[in-house]
C-alpha cells in the first residue's frame, strides 16, 4: 500500500484535534481533560522543534558559510535576502492597506458590541500594552546592540536568534580566513552535526500528526464567545483574503523568478506551513522549514543556513499585512477622525519596522500593534478598547499569519537561491535511510 504523505497525516491529525477540542468543549469537565492530557503532548514537541533551533542553524551556517569558499558571495546573499525581505514587506503591508480601506470591515459596528468586548477583552489588552512599554523603553540603536552577543552560551540559552546567527557568520567567515587545511577538522565536525539535527528533524517528524491534535484541541477550548466571533467575522475575513492574495503573490514568485512549478512548492513546503499554523511560531517551525528548503525544495545550505533562520526572525510578511488591517480596522471603529492619508504613510513605515522587531512567537504581532498604533497619534485612553477589539479573533489570525510568514521566508530563500546558481534538484532523505544497518 502507497504510504501516505506527511501533509495528509498532519492534516489528519488537525482536522480530528478540532473535532476532539469542539467536543470537549461541549462536555464536562471537557477542557480540563484536553489541559492537563492532552495539550502537554503539544508543548513536549514544540519544545523538541525549539530543542535543535540552535545547533541546527549554527550547524548549517558554518558549514554553508565555508562551503561558499568566498567571502564576496556572502556580502552579496546578505544584500539580496534583506532587499527582498523589504521588498515582499511592504508589498504585505500595501495589500492590507488597500484591502481594509476598500472593504471597511470596521463601518457600522455597533455600540453595544463595541462595549461587550470591551468589558470581555480590556484586561488582556492591558497585558498586551505593558508587554509593548518594555519595547518602547529601549534605545533606538538597542535592537543592533542585540545583535552583538557577549556571551554566546547565554545566546545559545536564551535561543536569541540574531546573535547565534552573527556568531556563526563570524566563525563560518574565519573558517575561510584560515585556509583550507586548518578548517577541515571543525567544517567536518560542523557538516556532521548538520546532518545529525537534520535527522532529528525528520524523526521528530513522525510524532508531527499526533502533536498536532493536541495543540489544534487546545487552541480550540480556548474559545468561548461564538458572539463576539461572529461580530469580527467580516474582519477576520479581511486579514485571511490578503494572506490568500500574499500567498499568491509568492507563488508568481517561486514560478518567474525561480522557475518552479507553484503546485510543487506547495506540495513540498506544506508540512512546514502546517507546523506553522498548530504553533503560531515560525521560530518553533524554524527546523522543519529548513529540512524541507534543504532536502525537499533543493536550496543549497549555505542559502538556507542564512536567508531561514534571519528570515524568521525578521522578515513577517503576515504579521505585517495583519497590523496593516487591523490598525485601520481599529481605526474604523473607534477614531475614524484618525483615518489620513499621512496617518497610513506612517503606517506602512512602522508596520514594517514593528514586523522587524516582531519575536516570532504566537501573539507577537499583537504586541507590536501597540507600537504601529502610538505611532500615529492614537489616544492612549482608547488603545486598551482598539486591541480588546481585535482580542477575540487574535489567535485564529496568528495562526494564518505565521503560515505566511514561514511560506515568504521559504520563497524569498528559492529566489536568493536561483540567483547564486545554488537552486538544485532537491535529494530528500528519510528517517530510515541507514536504519537497516543498525538494526
Ligand atoms: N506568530 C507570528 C510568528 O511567529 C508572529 C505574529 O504575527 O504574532 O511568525
Amino acid at each position: 500500500m502507497k504510504k501516505l504523505a506527511l501533509h495528509w497525516k498532519i492534516i489528519i491529525g488537525m482536522v480530528l484535534g478540532i473535532i476532539f477540542g469542539f467536543i470537549m468543549n461541549s462536555v464536562d469537565g471537557g477542557k480540563g481533560f484536553v489541559t492537563n492530557w492532552i495539550a502537554p503532548f503539544g508543548t513536549i514537541f514544540i519544545n523538541l522543534l525549539k530543542l535543535i533551533a540552535v545547533p541546527l542553524i549554527l550547524a548549517s551556517l558554518i558549514k554553508g558559510i565555508s562551503d561558499l569558499k568566498d567571502i564576496s558571495k556572502i556580502k552579496s546573499m546578505g544584500l539580496r535576502t534583506i532587499g527582498i525581505y523589504i521588498a515582499t514587506t511592504l508589498v504585505a503591508i500595501v495589500i492590507g492597506l488597500s484591502i481594509v480601506n476598500v472593504f471597511k470591515p470596521g463601518d457600522g459596528m455597533s455600540k453595544e458590541t463595541i462595549e461587550k468586548i470591551k468589558i470581555t477583552y480590556a484586561d488582556k489588552a492591558d497585558v498586551m500594552i505593558g508587554k509593548a512599554k518594555v519595547t518602547q523603553e529601549a534605545g533606538p540603536l538597542q535592537a543592533l546592540v542585540d545583535i552583538f552577543p557577549s556571551n554566546i552560551f547565554k545566546s545559545f540559552a536564551e535561543a536569541s536568534m540574531l546573535q547565534v546567527i552573527f556568531f556563526a557568520l563570524f566563525v563560518g567567515i574565519c573558517l575561510l580566513l584560515i585556509g583550507d587545511k586548518k578548517a577541515k577538522p571543525l567544517v567536518k565536525f560542523f557538516d556532521s552535526l548538520n546532518e545529525v539535527v537534520m535527522k532529528m528533524v525528520d524523526l521528530i517528524m513522525l510524532f508531527a500528526p499526533y502533536a498536532v491534535f493536541a495543540l489544534l484541541a487546545n487552541v480550540i477550548i480556548a474559545f468561548d464567545d461564538v458572539e463576539i466571533l461572529i461580530k469580527l467575522l467580516y474582519y477576520a475575513f479581511c486579514v485571511v483574503g490578503g494572506l490568500i492574495i500574499m500567498i499568491g503573490f509568492y507563488l508568481i514568485l517561486v514560478s518567474v523568478y525561480a522557475k518552479k512549478s507553484p503546485m510543487w512548492f506547495l506540495k513540498q513546503i506544506s508540512p512546514a506551513q502546517l507546523l506553522a499554523f498548530s504553533t503560531s511560531s515560525s521560530a518553533a517551525t524554524l527546523p522543519v522549514t529548513m529540512e524541507r528548503v534543504e532536502e525537499h525544495l533543493g536550496v543549497d545550505k549555505e542559502v538556507s543556513g542564512f536567508v531561514l533562520p534571519v528570515g524568521a526572525t525578521v522578515n513577517m510578511d503576515g504579521t505585517s499585512l495583519y497590523q496593516g488591517i487591523a490598525a485601520v480596522f481599529i481605526m474604523q471603529v473607534i477614531w475614524p477622525e484618525g483615518l489620513t492619508f499621512t496617518n497610513q504613510l506612517v503606517i506602512v513605515l512602522t508596520a514594517l519596522l514593528a514586523s522587524i522587531g516582531s519575536a516570532a512567537v504566537p501573539s507577537a504581532g499583537m504586541v507590536m500593534l501597540v507600537i504601529v498604533l502610538e505611532s500615529i497619534g492614537f489616544p492612549a485612553e482608547l488603545l486598551p478598547i482598539g486591541l480588546a477589539l481585535i482580542f477575540a479573533v487574535d489567535r485564529p489570525l496568528d495562526m494564518c499569519r505565521t503560515v505566511v510568514n514561514v511560506t515568504g521566508d521559504a520563497t524569498v530563500s528559492m529566489i536568493v537561491a536561483k540567483s547564486l546558481g545554488k537552486l538544485h534538484d532537491p535529494k530528500p532523505k528519510e528517517w530510515n535511510d541507514h536504519y537497516d544497518e543498525v538494526k
